[in-house]
């Protein structure tokens, strides 16, 4: 049977991840933000916890992991190269290295950038990445510790995914990323349709993670640094790719 999501809200715009597999019974949390809204996910679905997989050391991502690894006696992953700054970890993880999770290959990506240490898990059957902060809805996550350079590798080696691959994202910040988006490329007629179907997603109180790459590829403004209407917005028409996305991350941090 196939790997089951699910993605669970969690503070005021957080987001936590269950893959539960129905044939060993396994089940992963990806980051723990918040103890009660995962709990409940647990219990309305009689699973429980075998695995924790954090993307980064942020309390917005690792807060409940040690409530979780001490009441589901739960594998905690997490990158080796941050272990002195994360929840303690079972396995320590090394970008590059396969993982196994009941008998499904995970990749672990290293995608630094918000910070240094960042990995993203890639899950190639069914599709699945787990970016965390870095490739998000409609926009990556803000460079607290890593270059311009490093996001941007980050985000292109992701965007190399196929096209089908959902991306689940740590937070709900797609309508602000929409209105930022749509100011420096307006007349992306993807964008605006996706604006206007987030708007309406959020009106009804509905998620809008995860997204496909596809998706993204075509509208989020950080993975489009190639987009002539971009580059015309910023006074940049011939740039390097990596700062148009550097001279657009900027923006961002002050829009
Ligand atoms: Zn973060
Ligand atoms: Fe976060």
């Amino acid at each position: 049977m196939p790997l089951e999501l699910v993605t669970v809200p969690c503070l005021k715009d957080n987001y936590a991840f269950l893959l539960h597999d129905p044939d060993s019974g396994r089940t992963a949390l990806v980051d723990a933000p918040e103890a009660a809204p995962i709990r409940t996910a647990l219990a309305e679905r009689g699973w429980k916890l075998s695995d924790i997989l954090i993307t980064h050391h942020h309390s917005d991502h690792v807060a409940e992991v040690d409530t979780f690894r001490s009441e589901s006696e739960a594998r905690v992953w997490g990158a080796a190269a941050d272990a002195h700054r994360l929840p303690d970890l079972d396995v320590r993880v090394v970008p590059g290295d396969p993982l196994d999770f009941a008998g499904t290959r995970i990749e672990v990506m290293d995608v630094p950038g918000h910070t240094i240490g960042h990995i993203a898990y890639y899950v190639p059957e069914p599709g699945l990445l787990f970016s965390g902060d870095s490739l998000m809805a409609l926009g990556c996550g803000r460079l607290f510790e890593g270059s311009p350079a490093q996001m941007w590798d980050s985000l292109s080696r992701m965007a190399a995914l196929p096209d089908d691959t959902l991306v689940c994202s740590g937070h709900e910040y797609t309508q602000a990323n929409a209105r930022f988006a749509l100011s420096v490329e307006p007349n992306n007629s993807a964008l605006r349709d996706r604006a206007a179907t987030v708007a309406a997603a959020r009106a009804d109180g509905k998620a809008t993670v995860p997204s496909t790459l596809a998706t993204e590829k075509a509208t989020n403004p950080f993975l489009r640094a190639h987009s002539a209407e971009i580059r015309a917005t910023i006074g940049m028409p011939s740039a390097q790719d990596v700062d148009v996305f550097a001279r657009v991350r900027q923006m961002k941090d002050v829009f």
